[in-house]
């Protein structure tokens, strides 16, 4: 069965272009030409994964975004013809999974969509001592008590939990959990981290997330 893909972009040619090339790889693709006919087949129709122009005319991308988000976790890589700093930090505040600069190389879009995918669809639980995880239902439990996640905590989570006993370093963890070549803060990971120590070592007395200096964070049991 192909993936579907709801691509939400106003300029025509660079939609029928990027339309092209995704049924060419395989792919079912549903475009709309504005964000009002995105939300309204986003809510009509079951997809894979969105594609989503920033500069939309009516309701923005980032207003788009904000109203998928109350409901779905979808994966959702913005477009954008600004490469600025602001409107990525907006965007992945906002749940975009990653976000590609106008003009991008095919390939590279191609690329980021089998990551977002794969990060989609991994359905394997983990479990490392009393922690576990499912990303299939996207849930993180310690012991029977589940973790209350955001979804870059879980994301950042799940892949601590799929390499435990490695060390991640900061570059494979933005890689893997942010998904686009980070030029912003590269202390995110550290961030995160912070934060989903709170909810776990330090929320149940324990210690499962390391910090090796000056290379990173490895999950481990003690
Ligand atoms: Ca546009």
């Amino acid at each position: 069965m192909s993936e579907k893909i709801l691509l939400v972009e106003d300029e025509e040619k660079l939609a029928r272009f990027v339309e092209l090339e995704l049924v060419y790889e395989g792919y079912q693709v549903k475009k709309a030409a504005d964000g009002r006919e995105g939300l309204a087949l986003f809510e009509a129709e079951r997809f894979d994964l969105i594609l989503l122009d920033v500069m939309l005319p009516g309701i923005g991308g980032f207003e788009v975004l904000r109203r998928i988000r109350k409901t779905s976790s979808l994966p959702v890589i913005m477009l954008t013809a600004r490469d600025a700093v602001m409107d990525k930090v907006a965007g992945l505040d906002g749940g975009a999974d990653d976000y590609v600069t106008k003009p991008f190389a095919i390939e590279e879009l191609l690329a980021r969509i089998r990551t977002a995918l794969r990060k989609q669809t991994a359905t394997t639980s983990l479990q490392v001592g009393q922690l576990s995880i499912d990303p299939a239902r996207r849930t993180a439990k310690y012991g029977e008590t589940e973790l209350d996640l955001t979804k870059r905590e879980f994301d950042l989570l799940f892949a601590l939990m799929e390499s435990h006993g490695i060390v991640l370093t900061r570059e494979v963890l933005l890689d893997r959990v942010w998904g686009y070549n980070y030029q912003g803060e590269t202390n995110s990971p550290d961030v995160y981290i912070r934060f989903l120590r709170g909810k776990i070592d330090e929320a149940f007395g324990v210690k499962y997330i390391h910090t090796v200096r000056g290379v990173g964070y490895v999950l481990k049991e003690g």
